[in-house]
Formats: structure tokens, sequence, C-alpha cells
């Protein structure tokens, strides 16, 4: 079985000391892709300095979460000189509930972002939070590919997210939160992905790590009444095709 955690953040000093042995864990649970995610100057920074091997793929973005004074322009100007090795802009998006940034504000550096994406031709990692219609009404004005990380919202904005063809991500917090579990029996496997948003949102107790995808595509397939097995290839299938990776995988 070949799984893909589709978000994480594997570049987060919590990972410093044991991170050749996560991705190991990792590779043993069927594990053939990882993405790493950015979301401020300095964890863009820490992603593309992880080794680049054949598995770990990374994007490059601004979170609306972010913790210091930010530049929007050095974001750019980093996602700009690492085009090559990068496979989206992300994550950027748009939240109501943790970000400090006044709301229109954060749309309007969303709207950056997206327009660089389009003119970079990469897909866009959107988090979205008690924002997802918003996001998702921005981003359609766009010729981008959107994926919503860790999705959270609505049906209403499932719907809206599945008319536009985009993708839709479910972390490993299915396991656990009922809401979750609603939104994994409605989204479309045509649609689907899985993360694990690592180190956060742990299926288990402490850290989370992309191993553990294994408990979101478990927990899926129990849902869906669909075999383990088949609901994999579907998920890796959207992962790679959302995020330009090539088929041959690492076996
Ligand atoms: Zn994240």
């Amino acid at each position: 079985m070949e799984l893909v955690d589709s978000h994480c953040h594997l570049q987060m000093d919590s990972f410093d000391r044991d991170r050749e042995e996560v991705i190991r864990r990792a590779l043993a649970a069927g594990v053939v892709d990882i993405i790493v995610s950015g979301f401020d100057s300095i964890s863009n920074f820490k992603a593309l300095e992880l080794d680049s091997r054949q598995l770990l793929h990374v994007t490059l973005g601004l979170s609306p979460n972010m913790k210091r004074n930010e530049s929007v322009e050095f974001i750019k100007s980093q996602i700009l000189e690492n085009v090559e090795k990068i496979v989206a802009v992300g994550e950027i998006g748009l939240d109501r509930v943790k970000s400090r940034i006044p709301f229109e504000k954060q749309k309007g550096i969303f709207k950056e972002f997206l327009s660089l994406a389009e003119e970079i031709n990469k897909p866009v990692v959107i988090h979205a939070r008690e924002a997802e219609i918003d996001a998702i009404e921005i981003a359609r004005k766009y010729d981008v590919e959107c994926m919503l990380h860790c999705f959270n919202g609505s049906f209403k904005a499932l719907r809206m997210a599945q008319d536009s063809g985009y993708v839709v991500s479910i972390s490993t917090m299915v396991a656990f939160s009922e809401k979750q579990k609603k939104i994994a029996r409605e989204v479309e496997v045509e649609n689907l992905v899985i993360e694990t948003d690592s180190p956060f949102l742990s299926p288990k107790r402490g850290r989370n790590e992309p191993a553990f995808v294994k408990f979101a595509l478990e927990e899926i397939s129990k849902l869906k009444e669909i075999d383990e097995d088949e609901l994999a290839t579907f998920l890796t299938e959207n992962s790679r095709n959302f995020y330009g990776l090539s088929e041959s995988g690492i076996f």
C-alpha cells in the first residue's frame, strides 16, 4: 500500500532530535511522499534545508497565523527563488479564529499569493478556518488548483469546494472528531486526500507524525465502506496529481 501525507511540518523543531527515525517509520507505514509545508519565512527556510530526497516535497507560504511581523514581499521572493524546488504555494489563507491580522488585510495577502501562484503555475494549499466560503469565493477568481488543507467547514463550503474541482484534505483528526467523520462521509473520493498536519492534530497522545496518516486512511475506509487498499490507491493518485508528483515513487 502506498500513502501520501499531503500536508505536514516535518521541518519544525519538534522533529529535530529524531527526524530520520520519523521518516523511517513513515516509509515502514507505506508513506511514499511527504509534503512539507512552510508557513512563515523561517519555516520556509527550514523546509528548503531538509534533505532533498525523493519522498520529501516542499511548499512555501505564509499562514494567516504568522507569529511575528512577516514581509509578504520577502516570502514572495522566497517562492520565486525556489520555483523549481517547490510543488505548491502554501500554506496561505484566511483564519477568523486564531489570526491577529485584520480579516480584510488577510484577504489582501491571500490574493497576492493566489496571483503569484497563478503566475508561476503552481497549485495552492489553503488554510481556511471559519472562512472556508470566503477563501473559495476569492480563490475561484484565479486560475489555480486549490487544496483545502485540514478541511473543517460546512457542507455548503464542501459542496462549493467540490463544485470548483478543489481537493479537500482530511487530517488524522478524523480518528477522534465527530465533525470530521461527518465530513469524511460526505466528501467525494475523487476530491479527497489525507494528511497529518504533524506535529499537530495527533490521533494519539503526543506528537503527530507522517506514519500516522494511516490512521486517517483506516478511519475513512470504515466510514465510507471502501476497502483500505482501494481507497489508498485513489487518495495517493489524487495527491500526486494535485502536486504534480511522478508516479514512480521511491520503490
Ligand atoms: Zn499546517
